[in-house]
């Protein structure tokens, strides 16, 4: 669109005197603010008529990308597509209207919601027992690494200060283990992807706290060595710590606690149905095994008779937050649960690990494969396979916004320097997903004919290639009339 009206800011479209909204007459006489709480001059707001408006929102909402407008293969995220059904019981008058300080007998709906979504998150995992207290997956990880470390203290074991973390990980990993106070010890993958046994024997002694691992992991493989590798750490009186951020493709099909994890994690803002990426809100529920049920923090809900109550003081001395943490995403979260169903919910992983290698599969004859075993929800690509034409990953991830699909992650994991992260989750038909592989093989072959199109791009967009440098350095945020 190229009228003159279409683009500009709600402030270059205001008239002096032009109004949207009339006030109601003032029914309550005259009151005068002190002079201190005045403004010294008028507020700089723009005035609109009501139409004007409209268009204007409208039409910047079509300049965003999301979900609802098309295909969305960020890897190393899980679900994009959120049932509206989940949003619609989040957003119900009976949850929404609740105080956290309200009488627990005024609200035993709430609290049975959030009692069998901790009930459920266990029986999913194969863990004993959960807190829905944090607020996000990195904040589960801290969350779940001062618990092991409590419990190593509470047994008099005060050398247990490193945590061994896979090379592949996420780099929330590390972090949580350097604001744990802990010390970080990388462990190699294999050429294979997996974590390397060998490399991970000369690291074990009884100065290891915990290992934490991914699994799948950050490359969407999964780690077949598990069993071997929990019976290593914990024969050096180490426990095991499982980031579950990758655990839609495991609903139903394993279970952390049956691999040997300790301690876990989930993203319910990447498995359980809560849309992420703008920053929240999330909820990153910890869970631990029989025996560590005492060192999760409070309030937890508890179920004495027939009554929820809120536990607010534990035995353990690690706190979270006040209240129940997100408690809308729980309700998300035992929606999506319930909606599904204990047998439908074994589906999610089955089809996201279908779609993921139905694109490798028809892909790797033009992207460059790495590692070519079966992958899980998630795959990842090496830049194409013809390196001579010099288009990179950021290249084909800005041309692909020119055909009205969102990039994958790109630069990620950092195992490899053109590493493009694939994973489009089991809510994508198959023409969906048919489309997106023929666009990524027409930009291949533009790569080949025509590679000044695909390093120029995007061409098609409102705003085209930015220098990602100034813009995350110098961002210009603020309208200067
Ligand atoms: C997203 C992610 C995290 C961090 O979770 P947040 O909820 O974003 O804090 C940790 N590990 C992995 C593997 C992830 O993908």
């Amino acid at each position: 669109m190229n009228n003159k009206l279409y683009g500009k800011l709600i402030f270059e479209l205001s008239h002096p005197g032009r109004k949207g909204y009339s006030m109601p007459e003032n029914k309550f006489g005259n009151y005068t603010l002190p002079a201190e709480m005045k403004r010294s001059k008028d507020a700089m707001l723009p005035e609109c008529d009501e139409l004007t408006v409209v268009r204007h929102y409208t039409n910047l909402s079509g300049n965003n990308f999301g979900v609802n407008n098309g295909f969305y293969p960020l890897g190393s995220c899980t679900m994009k597509y959120n049932p509206s059904i989940n949003e619609e019981m989040a957003a119900a008058d009976a949850f929404t209207a609740l105080h956290p300080q309200q009488p627990e007998n005024t609200c035993q709906g709430a609290l049975e919601v959030y009692y069998n979504l901790q009930k459920s998150l266990a029986a999913i995992t194969g863990l004993e027992e959960f807190t829905l207290n944090p607020f996000a997956g990195a904040h589960g990880e801290l969350t779940g690494l001062m618990i092991i470390r409590a419990w190593h203290e509470s047994r008099g074991d005060h050398k247990r200060v490193k945590v061994i973390i896979p090379d592949s990980a996420h780099g929330t990993n590390p972090a949580s283990a350097a604001v744990c106070g802990l010390e970080i010890v990388e462990v190699k993958s294999t050429a294979e992807g997996i974590v390397d046994v060998n490399d991970l024997r000369g690291l074990l002694d009884d100065t290891v706290a915990a290992m934490m691992m991914t699994n799948p992991n950050t490359l969407g493989l999964f780690e077949k060595e598990i069993p071997e590798i929990a019976k290593l750490v914990h024969e050096c009186g180490g426990l095991m710590y499982y980031d579950g951020a990758n655990l839609n493709p495991m609903l139903g099909v394993c279970r952390p606690g049956d691999m040997g994890f300790d301690v876990m994690h989930i993203n319910l803002h990447k498995t359980f149905s809560t849309p992420h990426g703008g920053g929240g809100p999330g909820c990153g529920p910890v869970g631990v095994r029989k025996g560590m049920e005492h060192l999760l923090p409070c309030p937890k809900v508890v179920k004495e008779g027939d009554t929820y109550k809120v536990q607010t003081q534990g035995e353990g001395d690690i706190h979270v937050g006040a209240y129940l943490g997100n408690f809308g995403v729980a309700v998300k979260a035992y929606s999506y649960i319930l909606s599904l169903g204990k047998e439908n919910i074994k589906m999610a992983g089955p089809l996201a690990t279908l779609n993921a290698n139905y694109i490798k599969e028809r892909l790797k004859d033009v992207y460059d494969l790495p590692i070519a075993s079966i992958c899980k929800h998630e795959f990842v690509f090496n830049g194409l396979k013809d390196k001579s034409t010099g288009v990179t990953t950021m290249d084909v991830a800005k041309r692909l916004l020119d055909y009205g699909f969102h990039a994958p992650t790109i630069y990620f994991p950092l195992l490899f320097h053109e590493a493009m992260m694939i994973e489009p989750t089991e809510t994508e038909s198959k023409e969906t997903i048919d489309e997106f592989i023929n666009i990524m093989r027409i930009i291949a072959q533009e790569a080949k004919d025509n590679p000044e199109l695909v390093k120029t791009a995007p061409h098609n967009t409102p705003i085209g290639r930015v220098d990602d440098v100034l813009a995350a350095k110098q961002p210009v945020l603020r309208y200067k009339g």
